[in-house]
């Protein structure tokens, strides 16, 4: 059985003193059960929060670079991630993908070097409105599968997957349960396709895009969705 995982995506908010008030607060109200809760924080809180860091709230990066150490200047690698005391990073968001230019072959990169050094991966995929329009969300969503088929079974041991629809990423606009179960329903199978019905059963599939206190309760009743990934 896979995992439930409900992350949040701080994004580039919050200053330090309300960046450690939400997350002792956060901490305060988990309740008792056996959901994976994680924040990803902006890099410069990480140390910060890691301090006060509670077992139940883990911590994880936005953004890191793949190399492990060397001349690229403002970049952080994922062991120096690791060696704080984060769990988790966020690999191929689509803000990352489009604003930043990162291409597949860069999103590889950085899921092997996460998953080698041994912090958790959620790799996130998702189509734009064009796309859905002109009803090539699959195609899409199975060609930036296509990346972790370099890996095999063991490699991916640490990997979720969040389906976020770019379309409904901070703009007000949300999947409905449907269009996002039958999108996670087609992860599952693409990745048994893949791999194996045992593995594609073991990966946590998370739903992002205008989750909220509203429509929660229904996303995460459906049966391939594993959680959230949650920014607003
Ligand atoms: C996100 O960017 O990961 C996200 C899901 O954002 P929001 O919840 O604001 O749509």
């Amino acid at each position: 059985m896979a995992k439930k995982i409900v992350a949040a995506n701080w994004k580039m908010n919050l200053l330090k003193s309300e960046a450690i008030r939400l997350y002792e607060e956060m901490g305060e109200m988990l309740p008792e059960n056996d959901v994976e809760v994680a924040v990803f924080s902006p890099s410069i809180f990480l140390s910060e929060l890691i301090a006060y860091q509670s077992n139940r709230l883990a911590i994880g990066a936005q953004n890191f670079f793949n190399e492990e150490k060397g001349a690229y200047t403002g970049e952080i690698s994922a062991s120096q991630l690791k060696d704080l005391g984060c769990s988790y990073v966020l690999v191929g968001h689509s803000e990352r993908r489009v604003l930043f230019y990162e291409p597949d072959e860069l999103i590889q990169k950085k899921v092997k070097a996460a998953l080698d050094i041994g912090l958790k991966v959620i790799y996130c995929c998702g189509e734009s409105l064009e796309e859905r329009e002109s009803h090539t969300q699959q195609l899409k969503i199975s060609s930036q599968l296509e990346i972790l088929k370099s890996f095999t079974p063991n490699e991916l041991d640490g990997l979720a997957i969040a389906y976020e629809p770019i379309w409904a990423i901070g703009t007000g606009l949300t999947a409905s349960p449907q269009q996002a179960e039958q999108m996670h329903q087609f992860i599952r199978e693409e990745l048994t396709k893949s791999f194996s019905s045992e593995f594609s059963n073991s990966i946590s599939l998370l739903y992002g895009g205008r989750c909220n206190e509203q429509n929660a309760n229904e996303l995460f009743q459906c049966p391939n969705i594993d959680g959230g990934l949650i920014g607003g």
